[in-house]
Parts: structure tokens; C-alpha cells; sequence
């Protein structure tokens, strides 16, 4: 009864653990919800230490899922897969068994890259299964999502900047940006073409170097990285970066970038940050670029189209921010708000349709 109420209260429709002994597959896929359209997000794979961490990275990044679909104005649900393994022993055999599962859900669930699968695990699933996207150009994906993705965060830091800081242009603005991998590279070189001046943190040596010689950025130790005096913080790198501790000495007065769950504690974090002045981009508000690039190869992919739903995160979060001044809540509440609006109206709408077409059935006998 555990699961059932652990299921319960973040609100899924349904939750498959897959289990393939002939690959050693050990998977969990998650659908949260599917009223907006099928649910689609990534598979992340990791050497979870116990199912039950599993389970509560599967929950929590499914539910954020619908949000970020919901905001992004996309007919998706949120969904999320994990496949509990050591990154260094997957295989195709463990793809394909994972795409065969993911086919018995006949659409509900649509999958993607995440942590520690790529392109060409897609393509073994796309074997077994049309439900997948990020799938390698020649069989009709659009490759590596993270170009849309730093393009999305930088129109939103664009849009913070000028909330907070009351100015486009971001020549001259102090940015402090944590992890330079497949976003943070991409982001840097968009933020230096416009003048910014970048300090970077990595945990990887020969990535600082390489961003430091081709965008002068200053390299900084992570010890030293919370306290910056920059005008705004870029957590690029991995979730929970930001707590009850470093959030108190933080300098910067805006909070964008592109790692997935920022906030250790979305509610409380994310109100810590308002009451000190610090404008939060909210994490699924403005790194749903990649999204957005996966969803467009369903239904045929349109680059311009994308750009330019990508450019329009900007207007979103334009709104989230206005919305968090006006009624007075923290800029993750006012984005919570915007998304459960959205499927709520759509939940409505289809009720009513449902309703119309057995009243019309009622008025035909
Ligand atoms: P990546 O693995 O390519 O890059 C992450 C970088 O962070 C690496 O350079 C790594 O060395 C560094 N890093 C790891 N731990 C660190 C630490 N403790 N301190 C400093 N640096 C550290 O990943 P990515 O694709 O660039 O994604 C970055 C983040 O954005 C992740 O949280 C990911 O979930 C999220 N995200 C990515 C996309 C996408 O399109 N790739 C889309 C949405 C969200």
C-alpha cells in the first residue's frame, strides 16, 4: 500500500516496472499525466543504490514532466523512465527489451535521451518501438537536443535580466555558470558573443580550459562559486545545487539555467529566494528546449517551427514573473499555477465534449 499511496499523492496514473532477465533490464516507467497528450520524457540510466531511489527519481522527474510540458504549450503529458544499471554495462539487447516494453503501452508513454543514454540507445529502442524520439537523423530524429536547450535559456536569461535588472542588452553582466557540458558549452558561447562576462565551475579540468581560452572565462573553485558578486547564477550541472545554506550567501539577484531540479526544496527554497530579492527562473519553465525539439519529431520535424517555440519560453516566463509579483508567490508557485491552469482547462474541455457528444447520443433515441 506504500506505493499506492506514495502514487497517490504526487498524483500518477501509472507506474511499470519492467524486468528482462535474458539483458538484465531492471527498468521503471512512469506516466504522471496524460490529459494534455501521451506522456514523453527521457530514460535516464544510473546504478541506483536501492529500487526506492529509483522509484523516487522516477516519480519526481515524471511529475516535473507535466509541468514542463504544460508550460511549454506542448499536447504532452509528463512521463519519465528509469533503467537501473551501470552506465558502462548497457547494451543494445537491454535497449531493445526496454523498447519492447515500452511498445505494450501502445503510445502512453514516449521516451527520449537523459542521463547516460544517447542517440544511438534511441535508435536500438526505435528497433523495437516507434514511441521514442531523440532518435539519430537518418532515421528521422532531430540528433542532440541540447542546442535547443542552451537556446532556450538564453532567451530566458534574456527575459530575467530584463525583469529584474530592467535591461535587454547583457553586455557588461556578471554571469556565474556551473557545469560546461552539452548546455553549459553551447550556453557560454551564446553569452560571450553578447558581451557577458562568464565565471565557470566544473568538476571536469579540461572542459574549464577549453571554455576558458575560447570565451575568457574566469575559472573559479566550486568552494568559492555560491558567493560570487555576479549578477546572475547559471546552474548547469546536476539537481539540488541550491539549499537553505548557500542560498544565503549568494550575491547574484537572478537564478537561471539549465539543470533539472535546482531547488533541494522546490516550496521552500524557491520562497527563500523571493524573500531575499533573487528573481528564480523556474528549472522546467526555461530548460524545456530540448523538449520541445524531441516533440516536434513527432509530428514532423520543422526546424523553424521549433525556433520559434523555443524563442516564445521567453513570453512564458515573462508572464510566470508578472504573475509571482502580482499575487505576491514565489516564481515556482506562480509556474505551478500556470501549468495545473492549462490542464485543468483541458481536462474541462474534454469533459464537456464527452458531455455534448451523449447528450447529442441522448436526443438521437
Ligand atoms: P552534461 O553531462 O553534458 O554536462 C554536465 C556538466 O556538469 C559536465 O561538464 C560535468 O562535468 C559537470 N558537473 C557534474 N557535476 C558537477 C559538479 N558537482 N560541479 C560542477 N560541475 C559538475 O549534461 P547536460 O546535457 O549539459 O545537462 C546539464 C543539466 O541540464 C542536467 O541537469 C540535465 O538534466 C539538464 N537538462 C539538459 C537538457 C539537454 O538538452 N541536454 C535538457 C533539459 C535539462
Amino acid at each position: 500500500m506504500k506505493l499506492f499511496s506514495r502514487i497517490e499523492s504526487l498524483g500518477h496514473e501509472q507506474v511499470v516496472v519492467c524486468h528482462d532477465p535474458a539483458s538484465k533490464l531492471r527498468a521503471i516507467i512512469a506516466i504522471h499525466d496524460t490529459t494534455l497528450g501521451p506522456s514523453l520524457g527521457g530514460t535516464r540510466l544510473l546504478p541506483y543504490e536501492n529500487e526506492d531511489d529509483a522509484l523516487t527519481d522516477v516519480l519526481r522527474l515524471s511529475r516535473g514532466m507535466t509541468y514542463k510540458a504544460a508550460c511549454a504549450g506542448l499536447s504532452l503529458g509528463g512521463g519519465k523512465a528509469v533503467i537501473i544499471a551501470d552506465p558502462k554495462q548497457k547494451t543494445e539487447q537491454m535497449f531493445r527489451a526496454f523498447g519492447r516494453f515500452i511498445d505494450s503501452l501502445g503510445g502512453r508513454y514516449i521516451t527520449a535521451e537523459d542521463m547516460n543514454t544517447n542517440v544511438t540507445n534511441m535508435d536500438h529502442i526505435r528497433l523495437e518501438t516507434r514511441y521514442v524520439t531523440g532518435v539519430s537523423t537518418g532515421l528521422g530524429g532531430s540528433g542532440d537536443p541540447s542546442i535547443m536547450t542552451a537556446k532556450g535559456i538564453f532567451y530566458g536569461i534574456q527575459e530575467a535580466v530584463n525583469h529584474r535588472l530592467g535591461k535587454r542588452d547583457l553586455n557588461g553582466v556578471k554571469i556565474s555558470l556551473q557545469g560546461v557540458g552539452s548546455v553549459g558549452k553551447h550556453l557560454c558561447k551564446m553569452l560571450y558573443e553578447k558581451g557577458v562576462k562568464l565565471f565557470v565551475t566544473d568538476i571536469d579540468d579540461k572542459k574549464l580550459k577549453e571554455i576558458h581560452s575560447l570565451y575568457n572565462a574566469t575559472i573559479v573553485a566550486e568552494k568559492d562559486f555560491y558567493s560570487l558578486d555576479v549578477d546572475l547564477y547559471a546552474p548547469c550541472a546536476r539537481g539540488a545545487t541550491l539549499n537553505s545554506n548557500n542560498i544565503q550567501i549568494l550575491k547574484a539577484k537572478i537564478v537561471a539555467g539549465c539543470a533539472n531540479n535546482q531547488l533541494e526544496d522546490e516550496d521552500k527554497h524557491s520562497k527563500m529566494l523571493k524573500d531575499m530579492k533573487i528573481l528564480y527562473a523556474p528549472d522546467y519553465v526555461i530548460n524545456a528546449g530540448g523538449l520541445i525539439n524531441v516533440a516536434n519529431e513527432i509530428t514532423g520535424y520543422d526546424p523553424e517551427k521549433v525556433e520559434n517555440e523555443v524563442a516564445r519560453i521567453a513570453n512564458t516566463l515573462d508572464s510566470i514573473f508578472n504573475e509571482s509579483d502580482k499575487q505576491g508567490v514565489s516564481t515556482h508557485e506562480a509556474a505551478k499555477r500556470f501549468a495545473e491552469n492549462r490542464i485543468q482547462n483541458v481536462a474541462n474541455l474534454k469533459n464537456m465534449t464527452k458531455f455534448a457528444s451523449s447528450a447529442i447520443g441522448n436526443l438521437k433515441k
